[in-house]
């Protein structure tokens, strides 16, 4: 095997050959090459990108450089990892209320950032079977839909669904002390279920919970990460608690149902996150309202009808789906009114829709599996919203998305 001492050298000189688009220098000269290290023919580069770099130009150097070093002789992978320089991970502030309840369990560590990534947004919901889990997992497939790169943890210990949504179940492989993510659909992936027998008892479950999510956000390896989507345990209770002292949270997302049982729920739900500093994006109403299915199939007719010289019979069918598509089931502006009452807002309402199920069941979650669906469209939205709650800057310069890069593959 050839020597990693004099492969680390040859792949500085390879990788230094890259050009950085700024200043027209190679990326040693350029200062952006920030370290390099060759281990059982495996070489790690670290990238130090400049604020005014692109995410498109990062994208681009980061690929060069993983073609450059995979081309020494006797490199059987590169791998890149890359940051952005004066970019803080993460903002938020140390919830000083989780501090009063951490002193009461006996815990002692305050939170601390994670390395590497750029926010943290917890997905919880009052009760369970509100659709936490596809809005978790449709949220974070539209954010990367946007380009952004984004982990999804899987931590409701009563139903890890994300294997299952995401249709993926292997054990997630340990490197260097540390558990590296799943990689499905773009997404980094750690979940409970690719560790937990579905058969284990819930029973067991609940006292796990803590040492569980300290485990997964600490020793899993998020570096890389724009927003690190995290779907909560329903309810109010130990998970969100040992969320918010393991981490700074940076928002929180309540999702909830029309029916008012939900409603009363999610306050609840709202409640904890307050409590504990975390601040509150906002609620999801999910299963909203009902999409007739055949109406894009009509507005086609419709179409079809009025170039054909039929506009009365054209109109009618306009009217017909204008008054059709959307049927509120459970009431219309519930979640909304609760919202207000509550002091928080309205992020997006997401229809009912029984391609979801069927697609979340097929392991095809439908911002995959329906990229242009209307459902797809109310998931984009919420992610838009999400990130203009939750921009990434780095101090004083615009919101910019893919602070933190990884190597694509
Ligand atoms: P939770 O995480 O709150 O327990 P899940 O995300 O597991 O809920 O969803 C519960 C069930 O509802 C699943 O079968 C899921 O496919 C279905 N579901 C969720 N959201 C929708 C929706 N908008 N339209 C149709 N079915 C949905």
């Amino acid at each position: 095997m050839a020597d990693d001492f004099a492969l680390k050298g040859e792949v500085i000189d390879q990788v230094s050959a890259v050009v950085d688009p700024l200043t027209g220098e190679g990326l040693l000269e350029a200062h952006i090459l920030e370290k390099v290290d060759v281990a059982g023919g495996i070489a790690s580069v670290v990238l130090k990108f400049k604020a005014e770099h692109t995410k498109e130009q990062r994208w681009a150097l980061e690929d060069a450089v993983a073609t450059a070093a995979e081309k020494v002789d006797g490199v059987k992978e590169a791998r890149v990892t890359s940051f952005v320089e004066g970019y803080q991970a993460s903002a938020a502030p140390a919830p000083e209320a989780a501090a009063a309840p951490a002193a009461a369990k006996g815990a002692s560590q305050a939170p601390k950032a994670l390395e590497g990534v750029g926010r943290v947004i917890a997905v919880a919901s009052g009760k369970g079977g509100v659709g936490k889990s596809t809005v978790a997992v449709n949220l974070a497939l539209a954010l990367a839909r946007l380009g952004f790169h984004v982990g999804l943890l899987d931590v409701d210990i009563y139903g890890p669904s994300v294997p299952t949504l995401l249709g993926i179940n292997v054990r997630p492989a340990v490197r260097e002390k540390r558990i590296i993510p799943v990689e499905a659909h773009g997404l980094k992936l750690m979940s409970l279920g690719f560790l937990m027998d579905d058969d284990a008892p819930v029973i067991w479950r609940g006292p796990i919970v803590t040492g569980i999510i300290r485990q997964f956000l600490q020793d899993v390896d998020w570096r890389g990460i724009d927003y690190l989507i995290v779907d909560m345990p329903p309810g109010t209770g130990d998970a969100q608690l040992s969320l918010a002292q393991t981490v700074p949270v940076d928002g929180a997302i309540i999702v909830t149902t029309p029916s008012d049982l939900a409603l009363i729920d999610a306050a609840r739900g709202l409640r904890m996150f307050t409590q504990l500093n975390v601040d509150v994006l906002g609620m999801v109403e999910n299963m909203s309202y009902y999409l007739w299915p055949g109406a894009a199939e009509a507005r086609n007719l419709a179409a079809s009808l009025r170039a054909k010289g039929d506009e009365q019979s054209a109109a009618a069918l306009d009217k017909i789906v204008s008054d059709e598509e959307r049927t509120y089931i459970f009431g219309q502006g519930g979640g909304t009114r609760e919202a207000a009452r509550l002091g928080t807002t309205m992020l997006g309402e997401i229809p009912l829709d029984g391609a979801v199920r069927k697609m979340g069941d097929e392991g095809r979650p439908v911002v995959v599996g329906s990229p242009d669906s209307a459902v797809t469209k109310a998931f984009l939205e919420l992610a838009q919203r999400v990130t203009d709650a939750k921009p990434l800057a780095s101090p004083g310069s615009a919101p910019k998305p893919g602070l933190f890069s990884f190597k694509r593959s």
